[in-house]
């Protein structure tokens, strides 16, 4: 009997029983290996799959050599920066502690939190962080005037006591008993409400170095262990207090010269930069799981959308060149600026210093040729931290040895300075003299030209039209501010000026911004740098493998921005500039 088979449906047959030795798939003796033999045939779809991909691999030598150093530079980084990065970090806290002490991180640790200056201070403080603070700080504290509390005394979190802290029991003491070193106020922060998640307990001494030294010497005495520089922070970092821009921040925040770099470290405290820079390493992340699902699992899911993996790579590099554009702020935030006011002799250099500094720092007379040496004065320009410096009158025509080296030391200082400011005389009028210094000091000197302002002072006895330069002189300078340094008119003008043209409008005089600092602008540059890359790999059709390179560089980049992946060398780097007892 014959079927005919239309081709669409399976024909309907019986298949004749095998013959007894014919030779046959090892799996169809029995229904019970039907599992088995699914399991092998996954295995052997995905062995397929594996050398369908390497397939695309087949390139030019070139391509590929550019390639496969990627591949290894990517895995360098990977191998420094996979896994969770408190594991990390805390193995990183251990190599480093190991390599300077034989204790370790568990240790409870001690240190003066306040500046340590001679007869100082109303108040100095002594902290303590670890496990046995509470019981070390219960050794040495005793609550009372007379110390009579001490028995049943039990540190509360977040509550002051007042009290006294005793000498070892085997140093002299009075006839009621042991001697008494401070009388002091003990602040209790219980773990985890504390700077360091951890027992935290400050005791807080009389001012000046003494006091505290002999408290921090009972401390230690008890068991305490010295904290190494920014011990306290890196310990709120590990504990997931604090991410590490937010550590930094703490640096940068002591450390502020000016009102607006302390607002600036305060918004990064406050997780202003870790925000942004989250958002886009979870955007890498996120597509590099993708990617690497589908570099497993390709066949199974639904066609890869390249424009929507472009458009959120496209929008994490946006987000990181935003983060970077506030660099610049964060550098002059850190550095400063040097402003030197030059010009020729008596058009009120030294008494524009004096304005501007509030001071009678510079010699203003009406003879010339007095300033003979540079006038230095750190002042706040618009929020910034200025170095002013306040240069002797340009010119050539002296036979004055003395003012002759003030006149080459005014050079220098134009030529070095970020800023140059150069005075005429609205009085005088715009003369030949100060059109061979704005030609010696200005369009000759490339780093001067765009960032240089132009000041006609004295607009209080005379019009400032006069002294008004031709236009080809200029348009050499970033602005022209007229202000009178006698009265202090439009002095606020000029220092806006100033901010301006070295900031190109970065900096406003009110702070607030956060910044990313010279550390975190390099790693954000490199995660820029692979996005942009990025691009480059999925406009030239790469395999996916490459795509993931970029993206696993790009979310390195970031995560050691906010510490989420970190290195010992990073963390070094950071903690070494804290003093003890941050
Ligand atoms: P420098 O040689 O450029 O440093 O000039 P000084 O600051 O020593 O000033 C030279 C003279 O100009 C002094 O007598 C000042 O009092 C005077 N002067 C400076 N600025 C002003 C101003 O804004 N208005 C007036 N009326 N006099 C000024």
């Amino acid at each position: 009997m014959s079927h005919a088979y239309d081709g669409r449906t399976r024909p309907k047959v019986t298949p004749p029983p095998p013959p007894r030795r014919a030779v046959r798939c090892p799996f169809s003796y029995c229904r019970r290996f039907y599992g088995i033999k699914l399991i092998v045939c996954v295995v052997l779809a995905r062995h397929r799959r594996r050398v369908r991909r390497t397939a695309p691999r087949a390139m030019s030598t070139a391509r590929a050599l550019g390639a496969r150093q990627r591949v290894e530079r990517a895995s360098s980084r990977r191998g420094r920066g996979d896994g969770p990065h408190r594991a990390r970090a805390l193995q990183c806290l251990r190599v480093w502690a190991s390599s300077t002490s034989t204790q370790g991180d568990r240790d409870t640790i001690a240190g003066i939190a306040t500046p340590v200056v001679a007869s100082s201070g109303g108040i100095a403080i002594v902290r303590l962080s670890g496990e046995d603070a509470v019981a070390i700080a219960g050794r040495v504290f005793a609550v009372g005037r007379g110390g009579g509390g001490r028995e049943n005394f039990q540190f509360e979190s977040h509550r002051a006591t007042y009290g006294v802290v005793y000498a070892r029991d085997t140093d002299a003491g009075n006839a009621s008993g042991r001697k008494i070193i401070d009388e002091v106020i003990a602040l209790a922060f219980l773990a985890p409400r504390s700077y360091t998640a951890e027992d935290v307990v400050e005791l807080h001494c009389h001012g000046g170095a003494v006091c505290v030294q002999r408290v921090l010497r009972r401390c230690l005495d008890e068991g305490a262990r010295l904290a190494r520089n920014g011990e306290f922070t890196l310990r709120a970092f590990l504990n997931g207090r604090l991410d590490l821009a937010q550590a930094e921040a703490v640096h940068a925040l002591v450390s502020a010269k000016t009102t607006a770099a302390a607002d600036s470290a305060l918004a990064t405290m406050r997780g202003g930069l870790t925000t942004p820079v989250s958002q886009a390493r979870t955007l890498c992340v996120d597509l590099l799981a993708e990617l690497e699902a589908r570099l497993d699992f390709d066949d199974e899911m639904v066609p890869l959308d390249v424009d929507a993996i472009a458009a959120k790579a496209a929008a994490a590099g946006e987000t990181v060149k935003d983060v970077l554009q506030t660099a610049r702020r964060g550098a002059l935030l850190e550095t400063g600026v040097t402003v030197a006011i030059v010009g020729r002799p008596n058009v009120g250099k030294s008494r524009l210093l004096n304005a501007l500094t509030r001071s009678e720092r510079s010699i203003v007379t009406s003879r010339e040729g007095t300033t003979r040496d540079v006038v230095e004065a750190s002042v706040n320009i618009g929020g910034l931290p200025a170095t002013l410096l306040d240069t002797a009158g340009i010119r050539s025509e002296t036979d004055d040895e003395v003012e002759q080296i003030g006149v080459e030391r005014s050079r220098a200082a134009a030529a070095g300075a970020d800023v140059v400011v150069l005075v005429v005389d609205a009085e005088r009028g715009w003369t030949t003299e100060d059109y061979a210094i704005w030609e010696s000091e200005i369009s000759n000197n490339a780093r001067a030209s765009g960032s240089a302002v132009l000041v006609i002072n004295k607009t209080d006895v005379a019009d400032a039209a006069n002294a008004t330069p031709p236009d080809e002189v200029i348009s050499t300078f970033s602005a022209v501010v007229h202000v009178s340094a006698a009265t202090g008119d439009n002095l606020s003008s000029l220092e806006s000026a100033v901010v301006n043209t070295v900031s190109g409008g970065a900096v406003d005089a009110e702070g607030g911004a956060w910044a990313a600092n010279q550390r975190q602008a390099e790693a954000l540059q490199v995660a820029a740098d692979s996005l942009d890359r990025l691009k480059g790999t999925i406009a030239a059709e790469m395999p996916l493998d490459f795509w993931t390179i970029d993206l696993r560089e790009a979310a390195f980049a970031l995560g050691t921005v906010t510490g989420e992946d970190t290195t010992e060398d990073i963390l070094d780097t950071i903690f070494e500039r804290f003093c003890i007892g941050k």
